[in-house]
């Protein structure tokens, strides 16, 4: 027999960053939340778990949204959101986003200071020094205009209005570059082939996607806002966001469930009115937020065919396949830098495994690995087509794990001479992991949009059903650790304003 619980506000379904920020903002401004997850522990890729004395970061390393207000206005969401909720997050400045490690012995590091960044990167082309300034300058503009406009819903015509009489020419022009593509603005300027090839790695980097593929706008923020609010990481490691998130739901007296899957949300006459678990009770609320990717969403947990959300609708993402190393830490030189990302062949930059994504974090936090240890965390694209046949815990896919993992530990000794020797601990996940551990369609990153799409034929907060909303990387910004914020910030913004208590301005 089916138990029913006590009704509440608001379901969050998934304790991803999505929808931990739409808990805490809701749950602060009054409304009772709960939240659902299906893991023992909050964050989803943005966590951290422990093994032998190592705290790795399950999949995010680099982190904005830490800056201050006058270095980086509203961009700044993590330092808006725990100074609202009252919670610290203690961070270490990280000084380079990443450091490019390109074919031709091309080698940069994007650091924060954004003159060493564009003074090294015209060094390498000078016959294109203008065209730098100028395409780097639109991203300047983009992040200039995002950060004096505060944050809320693209769906809230309130909103929007207010946003729009304070600043007209800036929304006007913002309207404008949202229908613009990164790589075609830096075509505009920039006509060196090897030079646009790193504008595709500065887009790939983040986005899964080459620069033409990539809206401007999501570009505005990632590439300027590096040399702004700056990079910073946070004491702990990944999972401290999460973490604080839920000491700030809890403070305000949400609640958090965890080892609580939803199997299904319960949707009547076109209306969402709770969810079903997995263990069959059933709780209801006024307002459902799925913090999960669209494709399980509106194909697994709605079960209503009419919603069903066609594979073709957008590109899907990639998976990943990730070594979680331990490592002595005598391999890591002085002064070696945090993030770092490799190309050996731009033919096969984009292809599955072509570009290796490398971060150590113990650089910074040294209390994440046991003395004399470093935490590196390498990972690279992966197609779940090419995993799904292995059935798990066979010797198959142990060999198969053992053969990528190999391969890439050696390509990434071009940096690291000696890594394969250093080795003493080793965690591999596939496409698999993360279809299991993150309830994400075939593992995937999440849907991007196909080129000529624009930024806002993402999926939003709203859903065709009423009362159910969604955050997360599935919806408008898209993929990362602070557009999954943004999109957490703007579902509240919209749900607060529909049951009649608005959200005030983050300060
Ligand atoms: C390898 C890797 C590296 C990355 N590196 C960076 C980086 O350096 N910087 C950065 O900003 N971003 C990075 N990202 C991206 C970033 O981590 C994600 O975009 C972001 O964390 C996704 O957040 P989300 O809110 O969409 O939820 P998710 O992280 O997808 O979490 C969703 C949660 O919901 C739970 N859930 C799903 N379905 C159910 C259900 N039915 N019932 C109960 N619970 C459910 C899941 O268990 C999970 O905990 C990286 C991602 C990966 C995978």
């Amino acid at each position: 027999m089916v138990s029913t619980k006590e009704s509440t506000d608001v379901i969050v379904i998934g304790s991803g960053i999505g929808g931990l920020t739409a808990a805490a903002l809701l749950q602060e401004r009054g409304f009772a939340t709960v939240v659902f997850e299906k893991n023992r522990y909050p964050g989803g890729s943005c966590s951290s778990f422990q093994r032998d004395g190592y705290k790795f970061d399950a999949g995010a390393s680099v982190f904005y949204g830490f800056g201050e207000n006058g270095t980086s206005g509203t961009l700044n969401l993590h330092t808006r959101i725990f100074r609202k909720l009252g919670v610290d997050v203690h961070t270490i400045p990280d000084p380079v986003q990443i450091h490019y490690h390109l074919p031709n012995g091309f080698s940069i590091p994007a650091c924060y200071d954004r003159h060493a960044f564009l003074g090294a990167l015209a060094a390498r082309f000078p016959h294109e020094s203008e065209g730098i300034k100028k395409f780097y300058h639109e991203l300047d503009e983009v992040n200039d205009i995002l950060s004096s406009m505060p944050a809320g819903s693209l769906e809230d015509l309130t909103h929007l209005l207010s946003v729009g009489s304070a600043n007209p020419l800036k929304t006007l022009a913002l309207a404008m570059k949202s229908f613009r593509s990164m790589g075609k603005t830096a075509r505009r300027y920039i006509n060196d082939e090897e030079l646009l090839h790193f504008i595709d790695i500065e887009a790939y980097s983040w986005a899964v996607q080459d620069a033409v593929s990539t809206p401007l706008v999501n570009a505005g923020i990632c590439l300027a806002d590096r040399h702004f609010g700056g990079i910073n990481y946070p004491v702990g490691g990944s999972g401290a966001i999460p973490a604080a998130l839920c000491k700030g739901i809890e403070k305000f007296g949400g609640r958090l469930c965890y080892q609580a899957e939803v199997t299904e949300i319960l949707v009547d006459n076109g209306e969402a009115r709770g969810v079903r678990m997995a263990d069959g009770t059933e709780h209801y609320a006024r307002a459902v937020i799925s913090n999960a990717t669209v494709w399980d969403t509106f194909n697994r947990l709605v079960t209503d065919s009419r919603y069903r959300v066609d594979e073709q609708r957008f590109l899907r993402a990639p998976s990943w396949f990730q070594l979680f190393l331990g490592v002595n830490a005598a391999v890591i030189p002085p002064g070696f830098d945090v993030h770092h990302v490799l190309v050996d062949d731009w033919k096969s930059y984009n292809q599955p495994g072509g570009t290796i994504y490398f971060s150590a974090p113990t650089i910074l936090d040294p209390s994440l690995a046991p003395p004399g240890k470093h935490i590196v965390h390498v990972f690279v694209n992966g197609d779940f087509e090419q995993w799904e046949h292995f059935e798990r815990g066979s010797s198959a896919y142990r060999a198969a794990k053992e053969e990528v993992a190999a391969a890439v530990i050696s390509r990434t000794e071009r940096i690291l001479p000696g890594l394969s020797q250093a080795v003493e601990l080793k965690v591999l996940a596939t496409p698999l992991t993360h279809e299991r551990y993150l309830n994400r369609y075939k593992g995937s990153y999440g849907p991007l949009l196909k080129p000529g799409q624009n930024i806002l034929q993402k999926p939003q907060n709203t859903t065709p059903i009423k009362n159910l909303f969604a955050a997360g990387d599935s919806t408008v910004p898209g993929q990362g650790v602070i557009a999954v914020t943004y999109s957490g910030v703007s579902c509240a913004s919209y749900i607060a304003r529909k049951f009649g208590k608005p959200l005030d301005e983050l300060q």
